[in-house]
């Protein structure tokens, strides 16, 4: 597997395969082709159909200023790699193709042509969860130590980099008011949510705070903020929502907080190497499931549970979100979007409850449910991955 860095990615929303791959595969291909005089973008399959809500023609056209762009969507057209594709042309003065290059978005903000040797970025031996569970029974260890021992403690630089990014969306997100860009006419929620919670006490306080979090990052994300993929920009607000709330309510040190980061994108990591985050590929339990997980990971690792406890709750994370499917209405990241990282973070706090509470052990392991949830995402119709086809996406608003 490659570094935990691939699943926490530092960068801007709304969408980390829609607007933040494309627009890497922009900056790669411009470096690549200084000689252009404009270029030409088509993009395929998901990107396509909802690239126009997602903003990703903006998001390149942005990153190949000051030349000229012709984007062409072919949404009828899916690519057998991968449902997110675009190919990108060079041209000439009189319109000659000079390059071109078909590259993939696989999920959180990660790109492949499929071409290029992926084995030097390979950082863990492990794959399965089962085989880290091992290796945290023979040494004694805890996961987060398993990821200082492969990726060196230099990892807890980036990881603070990334603590720092989430809280600032966090700040950012509760103290912003007025109507998310894009035609729905939806106010932000967070502000509201936040001072509610002052007046509340015991468990309605801090389900109210968590909620306020979880909006206020995906509201960001929605305006194409500056947010953290965890593991991706759709579901952005799961991860900081728990983290922050269980660092408000139990004092946590940053130390503690970035060491169940640690752990988070671990959980994260072997959902993305053996199944899918990307909700085109396999629907939003890739996306708000994984983040469910990895969160229900970080928040039984610091409330003090064992391995088999934190693998026991990030399993029942995207358990309990199997066959969720991803249609959000105008192909805006907005709704379900928002409110699901809200549900996906109060889940994720359950599930840690639910886990500790018990002695760890339980039917169904990690590696299991993610390969069940990566069938069931193959079995799902394509109206629910990421196309806005279907479901909630057609409803008339
Ligand atoms: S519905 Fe889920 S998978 Fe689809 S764009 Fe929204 S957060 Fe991402």
């Amino acid at each position: 597997m490659e570094s935990i860095k691939e699943i926490f990615k530092i960068g801007y929303g709304p969408s980390s395969s829609h607007t933040m791959g494309p627009r890497k595969a922009a900056e790669i291909f411009k470096e690549k082709n200084p000689n252009a005089h404009s270029y030409r973008v088509t993009l395929f399959g998901s990107l396509a159909s909802t690239g126009k809500g997602h903003g990703t023609d903006f998001a390149i056209i942005k990153e190949l200023a000051p030349l000229k762009v012709e984007i062409i969507w072919k949404q009828e057209i899916e690519l057998a790699k991968h449902p997110n594709a675009l190919k990108l042309e060079s041209l000439d003065a009189n319109l000659g193709i000079l390059n071109e290059w078909t590259v993939y978005s696989v999920g959180g903000g990660k790109i492949t042509d499929f071409t290029s040797d992926e084995t030097e970025k390979i950082v863990y031996p492990h794959t399965f969860l089962t085989d880290i569970l091992k290796w945290t029974k023979q040494t004694g260890k805890s996961f987060w130590e398993y990821v200082v021992e492969k990726e060196g403690e230099e990892i807890f630089d980036y990881l603070l980099e990334v603590w720092q990014t989430m809280e600032e969306a966090i700040a950012r997100g509760i103290d912003s008011e007025g109507i998310i860009p894009g035609g729905l006419k939806l106010s932000r929620k967070a502000s509201g949510y936040y001072v509610k919670s002052k007046n509340y006490s015991g468990s309605l306080k801090s389900k109210t705070l968590v909620f306020s979090y979880a909006l206020a990052v995906a509201e960001e994300n929605a305006v194409g903020g500056k947010i953290v993929t965890a593991p991706t920009c759709g579901s952005c607000g799961v991860v900081p929502a728990v983290l922050k709330s269980l660092k408000k309510s139990f004092d946590f040190s940053d130390q503690k907080i970035v060491r169940a980061l640690a752990t988070a994108g671990l959980f994260g990591n072997v959902v993305k190497e053996n199944a899918s985050i990307s909700g085109a590929k396999v629907g939003c339990q890739g996306e708000i499931g994984t983040a469910c997980a990895m969160a229900a990971a970080a928040a039984t690792q610091l409330l003090g549970g064992t391995p088999l406890q934190i693998e026991y709750a990030a399993e029942m994370g995207i358990e309990h979100h199997l066959g969720l499917t991803c249609d959000p209405i105008a192909g805006l990241v907005q709704v379900p979007c928002i409110e699901r990282n809200a549900f996906a973070a109060e889940r994720a706090l359950n599930t840690s409850t639910f886990s500790l509470l018990s002695d760890g052990r339980h039917l169904v392991s990690f590696d299991k449910i993610v390969k069940t949830m990566n069938q069931t995402g193959h079995d799902i119709p394509g109206i629910y991955k990421e196309t806005s086809e279907g479901g909630l996406a057609l409803l008339e608003i």
